[in-house]
């Protein structure tokens, strides 16, 4: 079975690039679920408190079998939670959902601008690495002025940046901020959702070039772009689909005719307006 390459971060970590996500996957299905994943090779497991799925993650890494140094476990700080004491305390809950010790990757799940509390939920951030419960800590939904804020104000660079990134919405700007500062870039809703961008002509004209299915063909072009990406399925044949599109090595034609489909289709919200309650 081939193996996810591991990609590195600013602060000397590795992750592997391709994860699975739980993004609307119950609590009890979600154990059975990332059980499966586990199975079909992944190691890189994407959840968030809003998700209500860490307990069902943290049986799942418990039955699996396998220790915590072979597996990558992120989690993320929900928006009523920003601030220093709050992001600590609710960091605390996360944890023992999970069942660990220590977390793999910490996230700050969306910047809420108006709200205005990021620069001190990432002072807590650094302050859990400091203490050693995070491994990485890094920040989601985050636009460049919010990077450059909790940057200058720190002097800690978040070493990923987890965001809305597929063909139909290919984040090239940010791509390229990021790689000048040395953030890693992470995809969700990788697959569009497996929505219309799973039908496309062109995606399905490579998927047939390669022998590959639609869904494997763009998670190949995550990866060929250096994406960190992490498709969710609950279907057990596509988690192992989607894992398998390690295999499939697009050329560089392919990658600039996928590149080609950006068509600024958002499906999300939009970090630099969206406060969520
Ligand atoms: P996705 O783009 O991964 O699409 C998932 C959907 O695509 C599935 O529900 C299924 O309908 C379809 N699909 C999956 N595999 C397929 C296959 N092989 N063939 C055909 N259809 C297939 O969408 P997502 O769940 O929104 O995003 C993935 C992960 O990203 C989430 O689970 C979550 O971990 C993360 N995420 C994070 C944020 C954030 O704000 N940070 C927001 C959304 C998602």
């Amino acid at each position: 079975m081939t193996t996810s390459p591991l990609v590195s971060f600013s602060d000397g970590n590795t992750i592997p690039q391709l994860g699975y996500g739980v993004w609307q996957v119950e609590d009890d299905v979600a154990e059975d679920v990332v059980g499966r994943a586990f199975k079909a090779g992944y190691r890189h497991i994407d959840t968030a408190k809003i998700y209500g799925n860490e307990a069902g993650v943290g049986r799942a890494i418990a039955n699996s079998g396998l220790d915590h140094d072979d597996i990558f476990i992120t989690t993320k700080l929900w928006n009523a939670d920003q601030g220093y004491e709050s992001t600590l305390a609710a960091f605390e809950e996360s944890m023992e959902r999970l069942g660990l010790e220590t977390l793999d990757l910490y996230l700050i799940h969306w910047l809420q601008p108006k709200q205005d509390k990021y620069v001190d939920t990432w002072k807590a951030l650094i302050e859990l690495q400091k203490r050693g419960r995070v491994k990485s800590i890094g920040v989601s939904n985050f636009t460049v002025e919010g990077l450059e804020r909790i940057v200058a104000e720190t002097g800690v660079t978040p070493v990923i940046n987890q965001v809305e990134l597929h063909p139909f919405f290919n984040q090239s700007e940010l791509r390229a901020y990021h790689a000048e500062k040395g953030i890693r870039t992470e995809a969700w809703s990788p697959l569009g959702q497996g929505g219309e961008l799973l039908q496309n002509e062109t995606i399905k004209a490579i998927a047939d070039k390669h022998g590959a299915t639609p869904a494997q063909v763009v998670i190949a072009w995550h990866l060929a772009i250096g994406n960190v990406v992490i498709p969710k399925s609950v279907t057990e044949s596509r988690i192992v689909e989607n894992y398998a599109a390690l295999d499939v090595s697009l050329d560089a034609a392919d990658v600039e005719a996928i590149n080609a489909l950006d068509n600024g289709g958002r499906i999300g919200a939009d970090p630099a307006v969206s406060d969520f309650a």
